[in-house]
């Protein structure tokens, strides 16, 4: 796998989430000259239509037209994102990796539970990748090991190989140790080889800037981006997803055609275009106040 160095990355529960949330700010950055990358913590291998292996040629292709420098998906399981610390420590390596300035999430609340975790498991892995002290692919090795330890001690007690008193102790000792490495504070120091070594581009790094896609959620966003000439383009890296989106029988019931999506794509877009004075845009909101050092530069008419 291949790391340039981002400006933008973005992280998403599923692939299919940044181009309907945030894609037109990501080629509107790329067309700028800023490398952008994309996140998807899972794989898509719940959903209704498609093939993972098929989805992850959309993922390319749409990537390809937002004009995204990198991208790739987690192994997280779809349908079950969870922010434990295992998820913690793969994201924040990937943002160890990618380096980026600023990372857009997910609103935080939302309808499906992967969104609103995939918010929460993303700001906690902004957090972690920046700690000096933290090693994460040694905590990572730890966690993975002390749950395989686990998982083999269980299954030889179900398996029925050993049921005497002392295997049980073991598993539930072993249990014990996996809940104590989920809950720890921190693993030890990295070490010198580590950090000069192949891994380098693992030192700690914290994102500068956290802002957070609201499009999944009815709230009054803090800030819009103008996307009207990236509109058509976006509309296009959604319509990759052809498993997903195109006309078809299979789950008609729940997938609308691509008229009907381009319908609301368009509304959507013009709704948040309106609150600046624009055709189309995408909506965010950042947790921080904004700083303004000349105000007679500040955009947006007030009447
Ligand atoms: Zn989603």
């Amino acid at each position: 796998m291949e790391f340039p160095a981002l400006d933008v990355l973005a992280i998403a529960a599923h692939r299919d989430d940044v181009e309907q949330t945030c894609g037109g700010t990501l080629l509107k950055m790329a067309e700028a000259g800023r490398r952008t990358g994309i996140l998807d913590l899972t794989r898509g291998e719940m959903g209704t239509r498609g093939s993972m292996d098929e989805r992850a040629a959309e993922a390319a292709e749409a990537a390809k037209i937002l004009r995204a420098s990198w991208r790739e998906a987690l192994d997280i399981p779809d349908g079950r994102v969870e922010n434990n610390w295992e998820n913690r420590l793969k994201v924040a390596r990937v943002i160890r990796q990618s380096r980026p300035r600023v990372v857009i999430l997910p609103y935080w609340k939302g309808r499906h539970p992967d969104h609103y975790t995939a918010s929460k498991l993303g700001y906690e892995a902004c957090f972690l990748a920046g700690l000096a002290k933290l090693d994460v692919d040694e905590a990572l090795s730890t966690q993975q090991s002390a749950f395989s330890q686990v998982a083999s001690a269980v299954a030889s007690v179900v398996a029925g190989e050993k049921q005497s008193r002392p295997s049980a102790a073991k598993a539930a000792r072993l249990a014990k140790a996996a809940g104590t490495a989920e809950g720890r504070a921190l693993p030890g120091v990295a070490t010198e080889e580590s950090r000069d070594g192949a891994d380098a581009r693992l030192a700690p790094h914290r994102p500068f800037k956290i802002i957070y896609a609201t499009l999944y959620y009815d709230i009054r966003p803090t800030f819009v981006v103008d996307i009207t000439d990236q509109f058509e383009a976006r509309f296009e890296s959604l319509m990759a997803y052809k498993t997903q989106f195109s006309d078809q029988e299979a789950g008609k019931d729940i997938f609308p055609v691509r008229a009907e999506i381009r319908a609301r794509i368009d509304a959507m877009a013009r709704f948040y275009g309106m609150f600046a004075g624009v055709t189309y845009a995408e909506p965010f909101l950042q947790k921080e106040v904004g700083l303004v050092e000349d105000v007679t530069a500040i955009p947006v008419k007030s009447i």
